[in-house]
């Protein structure tokens, strides 16, 4: 029988009557791994007790979308880029022909998980879906950090009917379809999505990538739909992501990539829709409006939004408060990097305001809905994403006494508006902590981190011979500011 650890804040967000609710002065009983009390604060105890005085507590967090890494090509990506390939970061440094390394592949997959995971942890994150491990197809690596590192988290390796290549030479964008069209890393995925299904105490759970619209066929698209529903398994992609899917989907295909994963039977409930930015009417598609967010709506799949990765790129949703309306269940992803929650919540209801031109859009209390209880109800799971008794033990304390928080009137609010990861203090994850003191606990940081920039000097170094053009990065990516 494990020892009871008493929880006491000066906030605590609980969970009553199917909505969130804010406890001033309040407790959280943890009983091994599972919440055993949520309320105000109970005279007698008999567990350990954690009290933080300037303390929020929240349940742990839901990224429905994220890469688990150290994002050595993102970072590349910040002012830069080609303008054919209009705003999108990612095909800018793709592999150059199928056999190529990728920028997405880490040098050190050891290093750049950890990394990865950590950061995660490090902003509040306690539930975590990968996109397909984009590590050559072997995420065995990954599952055994997030494992060890304590992390939930739905991994399966990706699949695809084809490879994006760059022409050597001219850097011209084409597709390069597997003969098999990709039947054999799908059948790899299944067998991987059933041994990985609740290893590491049911906290990694299997989850079907085919990792985006773009490079699946039809025929692999409805298999998915298909094998997810009779082997009751969650579904992710990439959908509607770039300006060049679009086009080259409606050429393709004559559909929308929204519309083509509804006609494959892909706008189910058990589906989260990576991105899912460029309807059919978006405002950068040039395409009339026809229906794609009410067929999402329709079909209840659910929507991962990472809006800040976006935002660098010059594009955003349009809009939050819209896709709500139609009764599409948003959920918050941290995609590449900072994998910070919070900074995600800030930008959802920030460029939601802008997007309709309204205060009253995206409010903190819809994408603090986003980043918890609706990533839940997206992976179809009624045990995480909110405090309530019988709820598994995953909760995030974030220290609202730094000096910029100043006056509190509402901590949500405050939260949403001023919080960063660097705020979160305090993570357990299934009854066992992972963060204290606002550090990772079992691993040195500071030695991380420095095997992390090892990492990047090393891949940025040589960066000429991976580059379609031979370009030097400082070409590929020009600094800020010149060498003294
Ligand atoms: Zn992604």
């Amino acid at each position: 029988m494990s020892e009871k650890i008493i929880y006491r804040a000066r906030w605590v967000l609980g969970f009553k009557q199917g909505e969130h609710r804010l406890i001033h002065d309040g407790e959280v009983e943890v009983d091994g791994n599972t919440i055993g009390y949520v309320g105000p604060q109970r005279a007698h105890t008999d567990g350990e007790v954690r009290s933080y005085a300037d303390g929020f507590l929240l349940p742990g967090f839901i990224s429905s979308h994220a890469h688990l890494c150290n994002h050595l090509g993102d970072r590349m990506m910040a002012d830069n880029g080609r303008l054919d390939l209009f705003n999108c970061g990612f095909l800018n440094y793709l592999p150059a022909g199928r056999e190529g390394r990728g920028f997405l592949d880490p040098d050190d997959p050891l290093v750049s998980v950890r990394f990865g995971i950590g950061e995660l942890l490090k902003s509040g994150v306690t539930t975590v879906v990968e996109l397909g491990g984009e590590v050559g197809g072997n995420t065995d690596v990954m599952v055994d950090i997030a494992g060890d590192m304590g992390i939930r988290a739905y991994i399966t390796p990706g699949y695809a009917s084809a490879h994006y290549a760059f022409e050597k030479g001219t850097g011209r964008l084409t597709y390069d379809w597997l003969p098999d069209d990709g039947e054999a890393q799908f059948e790899y995925a299944l067998e991987a999505a059933a041994k990985y299904n609740g290893a590491h105490n049911d906290r990694v759970r299997g989850i079907l990538v085919p990792v985006e619209t773009v490079l699946s066929s039809r025929r692999l698209l409805e298999r998915t739909a298909e094998e997810s529903r009779r082997l009751k398994l969650p579904v992710t992609l990439h959908v509607a992501e770039t300006i060049w899917e679009f086009h080259e989907m409606v050429r393709r295909e004559k559909l929308s990539p929204l519309g083509m994963l509804h006609e494959c039977g892909l706008l189910q409930p058990n589906v989260i829709l990576g991105h899912s930015l460029f309807y059919a009417g978006h405002s950068l598609t040039g395409f009339p409006r026809t229906g794609d967010l009410e067929k999402i709506a329709a079909g209840g799949a659910h929507v991962s939004h990472s809006p800040f990765v976006f935002a660098r790129r010059g594009i955003q949703l349009e809009g939050f408060q819209r896709y709500e309306e139609l009764g599409i269940n948003i959920t918050l992803g941290t995609d590449s990097y900072p994998q910070d929650m919070l900074n995600e919540m800030r930008f959802a209801s920030i460029l939601g305001k802008l997007n309709e031109h309204d205060f009253r859009a995206a409010p903190a209390r819809a994408v603090l809905n986003a980043a918890t209880i609706n990533g839940a109800k997206a992976l179809g799971r009624d045990d995480i994403g909110c405090l309530e008794t019988g709820r598994k033990a995953d909760l995030v304390v974030v220290d609202m006494g730094r000096f910029g928080f100043g006056p509190m009137l509402d901590p949500v609010k405050s939260l949403v508006h001023i919080g960063s990861a660097a705020d979160v203090r305090h993570v357990m994850v299934d009854g066992i902590v992972r963060v204290d003191e606002g550090r990772l606990t079992g691993l040195d940081e500071r030695e991380l981190l420095r095997q992390v920039r090892a990492c990047g000097d090393r891949v940025y170094g040589s960066f000429a011979d991976y580059d379609f053009a031979g370009r030097p990065i400082a070409e590929f990516a020009p600094p800020a500011f010149g060498d003294w």
